[in-house]
């Protein structure tokens, strides 16, 4: 917990979206003193925002609050890449050997249905997120990719998903967005993209006008377990403490800051550059009007979308884990992976050669040890969380509040019963392993990506580092 709380008036410079949000980053007054509550949530960003959002509007009465350690939005839900994804991160056929085939079925329904879940939310309450459904374009950018996005394809006739995808040549992709290099690509039409500071900022005001309590600037430093229904669980901070019928833990990659969880997730940095408005002869060159969210096929993970104010996002993971999974202010900026990332956006769109880019920033997402994310809620001790969405947090954190609305709530249905309900990950190996396994797979994966784009030779698939990183 020894993170150092940045100057409120330097909440704006967290991420290009809480800049940019159009709310007042102000924090709220802080939790002092003990304050009883029907459900009590650690973390205000999307998962204990969709959270609340249900609760209360199945149950006006009921009375949520939050203890939040910086502001709403501070943390990954503040600074992401902005694509709605309509699908977890973990492949369909690992769900389909964890789970069955129904299994994975019930997931990636529930979880593509979680895109227009949010479109509709927003909607509902009036947030102007710049929310857009154009789908996305998954480009093999190199003959070495080529293999890559046929076995993505396959996967989706096996899974049963392909009516909702495309497959398109050079020139079909060339029609959508005109990347250097680009040798075909998989269009997806369930894929969204939003603004994610308007969306958690709106979400924190829409939760307010529902009755929820936002403390701000309230670590959590412990959670106290209850033995229902005689003792109830608690969150508590160094001024306070909240005691609640239900505790939700909603702090993604931070919850590994908890003791009791520091191994149940792995701390994974995320880093972004963003560019300054492209020109509107530049856009005429690229195409790219459907705002689609936009990858390759690289196995280091690069992501790109088209902000609503005709700038360009470059996301890539790559940024070195830090040993003991520690999380700190200094690890959102990597002067190697963001310089790497500016190059990248010069060779996609040469056109673009010499664009400034004004705003870079990055953080950490949470990564289960199975790449599968968890919606628990256990009735005796009275603590629920959902987590571990590795990168495809915006639309799974929506599932997540629904699914733990309805399981605290006792209110039993198709969503309560998927298959990640009470899913539990093994945890992460201790240090030194841990460090050592994710370094030198991280490493591995970069040298792959850069030897395999000189060569055009697709990697094999059978490398130590593919098969540990193999989802
Ligand atoms: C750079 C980056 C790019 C990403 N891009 C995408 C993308 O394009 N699409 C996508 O789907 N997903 C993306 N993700 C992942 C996605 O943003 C997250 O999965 C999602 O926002 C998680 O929401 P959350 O509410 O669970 O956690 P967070 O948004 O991380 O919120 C956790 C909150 O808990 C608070 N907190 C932590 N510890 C404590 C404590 N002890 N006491 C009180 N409060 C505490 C934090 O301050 C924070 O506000 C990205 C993530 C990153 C970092």
């Amino acid at each position: 917990m020894a993170d150092q709380l940045p100057d409120p008036a330097g909440y704006a410079a967290t991420s290009y979206w809480l800049e940019t949000a159009g709310d007042d980053l102000t924090p709220r007054p802080a939790l002092r003193g003990e304050i009883d509550a029907d459900v009590a949530i650690l973390g205000a960003g999307y998962t204990g925002l969709w959270t609340a959002y249900e609760l209360l509007r199945r149950d006006p009465s009921l009375k949520v609050v939050f203890l939040e350690r910086e502001i709403a939005g501070f943390g990954a839900s503040g600074r992401n890449g902005g694509w709605v994804a309509s699908g977890l991160n973990a492949s369909s056929g690992r769900l389909a050997r964890r789970f069955g085939q129904a299994g994975m079925t019930a997931i990636e329904d529930a979880v593509a249905g979680a895109v227009d879940a949010v479109g509709v939310a927003i909607a509902r309450e009036g947030i102007d997120a710049d929310y857009a459904k154009g789908g996305s374009l998954t480009v093999a950018r190199g003959p070495e990719q080529l293999p890559a996005l046929e076995e993505h394809w396959q996967s989706l006739e096996r899974s049963g998903r392909a009516a909702h995808y495309q497959r398109l040549d050079a020139a079909g992709t060339a029609e959508r967005i005109r990347i250097e290099g680009a040798l075909g690509s998989v269009y997806g039409s369930q894929y969204a993209v939003v603004h994610p500071g308007k969306l958690v900022r709106g979400l924190a005001r829409a939760v307010e006008r529902h009755g929820g309590l936002i403390y701000e600037q309230t670590a959590v430093t412990d959670v106290e377990a209850g033995a229902l229904p005689h003792l109830r669980p608690a969150l508590r901070t160094e001024g306070g403490r909240v005691r609640a019928g239900a505790v939700v833990l909603a702090g993604e990659a931070y919850l590994t800051q908890l003791r009791p969880l520091h191994r149940s997730l792995l701390p994974l940095y995320s880093l972004i550059v963003l560019t300054e408005p492209v020109s509107d002869g530049d856009w005429a060159t690229i195409g790219w009007q459907a705002r689609e969210v936009l990858a390759s096929y690289r196995l280091s993970v690069d992501y790109l979308s088209r902000t609503a104010d005709g700038r360009i996002l470059f996301g890539g993971r790559g940024a070195p884990y830090r040993f003991g999974s520690r999380i700190e202010p200094a690890f959102d900026r990597d002067a190697r992976t963001h310089g790497l990332l500016r190059e990248f956006v010069e060779a996609w769109f040469p056109s673009l050669r010499g664009i400034g880019f004004g705003h870079t920033w990055g953080g950490p997402l949470g990564m289960p040890r199975d790449w599968i994310p968890t919606f628990s809620f256990d009735r005796r001790s009275g603590i629920g969380s959902g987590r571990g969405y590795t990168g495809h947090g915006v639309s799974t954190a929506n599932l997540a509040g629904r699914v733990l609305a309805g399981l605290i709530l006792g209110d039993e249905n198709e969503l309560t019963a998927l298959p990640l309900v009470n899913h539990r990950s093994p945890n992460w190996e201790p240090e030194p392993f841990r460090w050592i396994g994710v370094r030198f797979t991280q490493e591995s994966l970069l040298r792959l990506d850069a030897r395999t784009a000189r060569t055009g030779r697709p990697p094999t698939g059978r490398s130590l580092a593919e098969r540990i990183a193999d989802h």
